[in-house]
């Protein structure tokens, strides 16, 4: 005999907040932590496949690149001058050397900072600004993507 529990909707289930990191580096839905976040390499899925969260609020727009720009691709071309610099080495060593370098180090974290950034959106719950008039009641915390 086995008891049937009642039938909750998906969207409607209690969640454990998730660490957005956690959720960037495992590329995972932030409410629920199992579905996809991409359908792709950087192309995020309409909505997840397990509880059905839209991932219309998403917008990292150059969040991802900008990190990238100034954390990993910087020390890269850093390593591309100081070789030439150095070294006055000709062109086809910094095809073997420099062009990779800067493609491993700049195309693979991408995906993960993209991740989590969408990740921290969801549990920031942050969305565009908007202005209120002093006549109008601010909208109430509704929590609506809890
Ligand atoms: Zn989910």
């Amino acid at each position: 005999m086995s008891a049937r529990l009642p039938s909750v909707p998906v969207a409607d289930r209690p969640y454990a907040r998730l660490s957005p990191f956690t959720c960037g580096m495992r590329a995972c839905c932030p409410r629920c932590g199992e579905g996809k976040l991409f359908d792709g390499f950087l192309k995020l899925a309409p909505r997840c496949e397990v509880c059905g969260l839209d991932y219309s609020f998403a917008d990292p727009a150059d969040g991802p690149a900008f990190f990238v720009i100034c954390f990993v691709c910087v020390p890269a071309v850093i390593f591309g001058l100081w070789l030439e610099v150095a070294f006055q080495v000709p062109y086809w060593v910094h095809l073997v050397t420099t062009l990779p370098v800067l493609l491993l180090t700049c195309i693979p974290p991408l995906r993960p900072l993209k991740g989590w950034m969408v990740a921290s959106q969801f549990y920031y719950k942050a969305e565009e600004g908007r202005l209120v008039m002093a006549d109008e009641a601010p909208p109430a915390a509704s929590g609506a993507r809890d």
